[in-house]
């Protein structure tokens, strides 16, 4: 099915009403959120009703995108984040390509009969999972992929102004989230989105300051310390490496999503190509992987860090002890580049 037809198949779904659910990854980030809270106000304004369920808590700062609290997050109401997902009858899967991103729902999302529908843009989506695939890997963002299946809608008509301002905003700000204010991996269809945000009066300068200048002054000062203290170069491999330990999140009093953006510091020096930081929680090491040429992060991710995502940004688990990390990533990416660039010494 291409996406053009797979998105005329959800509008007929949409069109028959449906107790419906909208569900995103472990660890929402603003294109996450963005593109669920986006789907809800779009089913809204058209009088349909929607329960977004995520795995965990969102970050604070994209708070404004729930200024009613409405989204269900599995961490603090267990039980009602499953009963939503077990009476739904129309599950939107959204920014997550396998099940298992969303950790503590994806039995309960397998053992469900509902119609599930994918709109992602993830590379190597599990499409036996789902009825329904709208998948773009070549799209900035779900948000984006997301804006482009409701205006190919018979009832929108590719007419921005028939969405309403609210949904407008929080698609908007998936877009500006995952392509880091218009930085990476943009495609001439998110400039004429951003464009059509502008003709529709969406303060893009407003999302811009929600979600890149509300931040703390201990993250400003976690992020100097990193910097000076943590950040490692190792010149032969052009890769730097980053450790939040468990002790810096004490110190620098750590709120989820205080470590958002700092992977990519390192890549703005000249010799680094591929950027690694680790971050230490009591279960795990939660990776963050950047390149900005040719080395594919997502495949240095499946296959060394548990983990996935696409070509230049990618994350991933490691169940190690936080003083062995930074080792295991500099073998492991020297394996890796020997394995994909032969030519290599
Ligand atoms: P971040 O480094 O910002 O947490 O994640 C970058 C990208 O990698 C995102 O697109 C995200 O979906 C993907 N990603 C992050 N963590 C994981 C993971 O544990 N597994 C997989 N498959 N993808 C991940
Ligand atoms: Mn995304």
């Amino acid at each position: 099915m291409t996406p053009l037809s797979s998105a005329a198949e959800l509008e007929r779904l949409l069109g028959k009403r449906m107790n419906t659910a909208i569900i995103s990854h472990f660890n929402p980030d603003g294109d996450a959120v963005g593109s669920s809270v986006g789907m809800k106000r779009f089913l809204l304004s058209n009088g349909q009703e929607s329960e977004i369920v995520l795995p965990s808590r969102h970050p604070e700062f994209l708070g404004f995108l729930d200024p009613e609290n409405t989204i269900v997050c599995y961490a603090d109401m267990k039980e009602r984040a499953l009963d939503i997902i077990r009476s739904a009858e129309l599950i939107i899967c959204l920014d997550f390509n396998r099940l298992e991103r969303t950790e503590w729902l994806a039995d309960t999302l397998a053992a469900s009969n509902a119609v599930k529908v994918l709109i992602d843009h993830h590379l190597n989506p599990d499409k036996s999972k789902f009825d329904i695939v709208i998948s773009d890997p070549s799209a900035s963002s779900t948000c984006e992929l997301l804006y482009r299946t409701i205006m190919s809608f018979s009832t929108v008509q590719g007419d921005p102004h028939r969405l309403s301002h609210d949904t407008l905003t929080a698609i908007a700000t998936g877009i500006l989230t995952d392509t880091n204010n218009f930085n990476n991996s943009v495609t001439p269809d998110t400039f004429s989105i951003a464009s059509d945000m502008l003709r529709c009066k969406v303060d893009l300068d407003a999302i811009n300051t929600m979600v890149f200048k509300r931040y703390s002054e201990s993250r400003m000062r976690l992020m100097g310390h990193l910097l000076t203290d943590s950040m490692v170069i190792e010149p032969s491999l052009n890769a730097s490496t980053i450790v939040i330990t468990l002790k810096d999140r004490e110190k620098f009093n750590f709120a989820d999503g205080d470590s958002e953006g700092f992977v990519n510091l390192p890549l703005m020096i000249g010799k680094v190509e591929v950027s690694a930081l680790f971050s230490e929680t009591p279960e795990y090491i939660r990776v963050s992987l950047r390149s900005k040429g040719h080395v594919s992060v997502n495949a240095l991710a499946n296959a060394y860090f548990n983990g996935g995502g696409h070509e230049r940004a990618a994350g991933g688990r490691l169940y190690m002890p936080v003083e062995q990390v930074r080792e295991y990533f500099l073998r492991s990416l020297e394996q890796f580049l020997q394995t994909t660039t032969p030519d290599r010494q």
